[in-house]
């Protein structure tokens, strides 16, 4: 068995179950070691501290399991029946009116460098490490066999997420079954999955919570979404009895979708309109009057140097919010960059709030589901937060 042994005294964390080994932890190994390889991590004085998958980088493992154990069919399919019993803990399977859940949320779910969506049938797997991609043929099978007859296809979707240095040649396909028809059902309204060309898994299955949130502040209300992408949260928003809603993308894909999705679900909608255009050019020349905005912009910091950016980034966008938003209004806004921290990101808020000089006051504070579990002893899972705002 491939072997690594941790430096004197760089045990501690793996200890706590902090699921990574950083390359200063490594005091050597028993032979070579590829990137991907299954490694069994060592202490000096030989003591066993569990299984990873070896990377290149400043993460040199990313750790499977702290026991004794191999890595093998029956263990990735204990972990994901694992998944599939906490999913139905949760309320998330077995139902009509809700198809769409996450089931592999990477080191949330002891999993670390794996993600995987459930759509209907059809499961889109995602591998952010090179490890998971060796193996994805066997957590493939694994699946479908723990997944007791809910899922039949498994769509492997990793040409984006994976290392290019590792230089893999991988290609987006089915590992298991196939499946053309892709419409999901989030809380009773219907989605087109773009599986195949979407952006992450083709859906942010992320907000489902907070689209409902904003189903029940919309009845009456001019809205505008604002990086609609799917437009999921402005199907929520006509379900809700907006009086209008009108979407923003700088993508025309985005945009092409979004009007599939309300057509999916009010046909022939008049209250509904879309516009591919640039966010802050559109929020400077509106004048319908919004009084329920959302903000759901892209990472604007997929790294800590860009943080500093990052923040007046999001102070920017709020100003514009703001600005724009009537007496009365409501602001539902999010920030999904894992390196700005939820503090951070209420201060560029309130930054935005000062400058506009209204009186603002905090209704809800928001977070990723429980679908997206954050692992106690890697708080890095966390992500993706948001706050419901009512602007005076
Ligand atoms: N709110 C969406 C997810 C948003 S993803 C949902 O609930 O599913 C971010 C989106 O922002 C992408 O679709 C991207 O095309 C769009 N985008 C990126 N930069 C933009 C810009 N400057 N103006 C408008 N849209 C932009």
């Amino acid at each position: 068995m491939k072997t690594l042994y941790l430096r004197r005294g760089k045990d501690a964390s793996l200890r706590r179950f902090h699921p990574w080994v950083f390359s200063g932890a490594i005091a050597g190994s028993n032979g070579p070691i590829e990137e991907g390889d299954v490694v069994r991590v060592e202490t000096q004085d030989g003591e066993l501290m569990g299984y990873g998958h070896s990377q290149v980088g400043s993460i040199a493992v990313r750790m499977l399991t702290f026991r004794d154990e191999a890595i093998d069919g029956a263990f990735w399919r204990n972990r994901l029946a694992e998944a599939f019993r906490l999913r139905k803990a949760l309320g998330l399977t077995g139902r009509a009116d809700n198809d769409i859940y996450r089931l592999v949320h990477g080191e949330g779910d002891r999993l670390p460098g794996l993600v995987i969506d459930i759509y209907g049938r059809t499961a889109v797997m995602q591998a952010h490490s090179v490890g998971m991609h060796v193996s994805r043929e066997a957590i493939a099978q694994a699946l479908v066999e723990a997944s007791e007859g809910l899922v039949e296809n498994v769509y492997y979707k990793s040409e984006t997420t994976l290392p290019f240095k590792a230089d893999l040649h991988q290609e987006n396909g089915f590992l298991c079954g196939h499946d053309e028809g892709n419409v999901a059902v989030e809380n009773g309204l219907r989605f087109h999955i773009d599986w195949l060309r979407g952006q992450k898994t083709g859906f942010f299955v992320d907000q489902r919570e907070n689209r409902s949130l904003l189903e029940h502040y919309a009845a009456g209300r001019r809205v505008l979404n604002m990086f609609c992408y799917t437009g999921g949260f402005s199907v929520y928003a006509l379900r809700g009895g907006a009086e209008l809603v009108h979407s923003v993308d700088s993508s025309s894909k985005a945009i092409d979708l979004t009007n599939a999705n309300v057509g999916l679900n009010f046909p022939d909608e008049a209250r509904h309109k879309a516009f591919a255009e640039d966010a802050f050019k559109f929020m400077g020349q509106a004048d319908a009057g919004y009084d329920l905005i959302v903000l759901d912009p892209p990472a604007f910091a997929k790294h800590r140097d860009a943080l500093r950016n990052a923040l007046k980034g999001y102070t920017r966008l709020n100003a514009a919010a703001f600005e724009q938003i009537r007496p009365g209004g409501i602001l539902f806004t999010f920030s999904c960059s894992q390196a700005v921290s939820k503090e951070q990101f209420r201060l560029s808020v309130f930054t935005a709030a000062a400058q506009s000089g209204r009186y603002v006051r905090i209704l809800h504070q928001l977070h990723q589901p429980a679908d997206h579990p954050v692992n106690i002893y890697h708080p890095e899972g966390e992500y993706l937060k948001g706050l419901v705002l009512e602007v005076e």
